[in-house]
């Protein structure tokens, strides 16, 4: 049999602590973003009684059916971290705390305009295509400056970093250089957006690669299979 959520969650709150440590990092530096993509909401419960608060979600319709089962835990907060269509930037911007996923302008300006007022600013991550691979999402960097520039004047939305999805079948050197790459890219905005004072944020590292990303600067790391098994395959 597999473990228990609760055992998993424990092993992988003891990988980011000794990560964290190893890397001189302050404890507490990184948080635990839990992937329930595919998930239930009786499996995000038993988590959530596990101390785990934040959840990632990569389809939309998915994420709000599970968020109409959870209501009764107000306390759970949600990043969206999957691709996204102009269509559904209205339920995202109404019902998420963060968005991880963001790569063009015309995605943002939706969100700010949408975003209800009643809500804090959304917080955004843009994603960088750092393998430069053609057929993947994110943002280039040769495109990240002006990007980052104009997101950051958005007035419903507040630019907290970037975010990446290295292949994580690509070889442990590899990877770090991905790593490293959005690590400098962050340094590099910071520079050259003072004024921007929430960028704070590296939303990187999943199950299987979150010790390397927590020792190039990793500030969310985003785990779905090490916390709750291996996924069952999409219908
Ligand atoms: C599914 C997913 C994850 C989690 O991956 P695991 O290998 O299961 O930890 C992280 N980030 C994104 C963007 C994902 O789609």
């Amino acid at each position: 049999m597999t473990n228990s959520i609760a055992d998993n969650i424990g092993s992988v709150t003891r990988r980011i602590q000794k990560a964290t440590m190893a890397a001189g990092r302050k404890p507490g530096a990184v948080r635990l973003l839990a992937v329930s993509k595919t998930r239930s909401p009786g499996e995000i419960r038993v988590a959530a009684s596990e101390g785990l608060h934040a959840f990632g979600e990569n389809y939309l319709q998915e994420a709000l059916d599970k968020m109409a089962a959870l209501q009764d835990l107000p306390e759970l907060e949600w990043h969206f971290i999957g691709p996204i269509q102009s269509n559904k930037t209205r339920a995202i911007a109404e019902h998420f705390d963060w968005v991880h996923s963001v790569d063009r302008l015309k995605i943002a300006k939706r969100l700010s305009e949408q975003r209800p007022d009643a809500l804090p600013a959304l917080n955004i991550c843009i994603q960088v295509n750092v393998d430069d691979e053609d057929s993947k999402a994110g943002c280039t960097l040769n495109d990240l400056p002006e990007l980052a520039r104009q997101i950051a004047a958005l007035p419903r939305l507040c630019l907290r970093g970037l975010m990446a999805i290295p292949d994580p079948s690509q070889s442990d050197a590899h990877l770090k250089r991905s790593f490293q790459t959005l690590a400098q890219a962050l340094e590099t905005l910071q520079e050259e957006l003072p004024e921007v004072e929430t960028l704070d944020t590296l939303s990187m590292g999943m199950s299987s690669d979150l010790e390397l990303a927590i020792d190039k600067g990793a500030t969310w790391v985003r785990v779905g299979t090490a916390l709750f098994g291996e996924r069952p395959a999409k219908s």
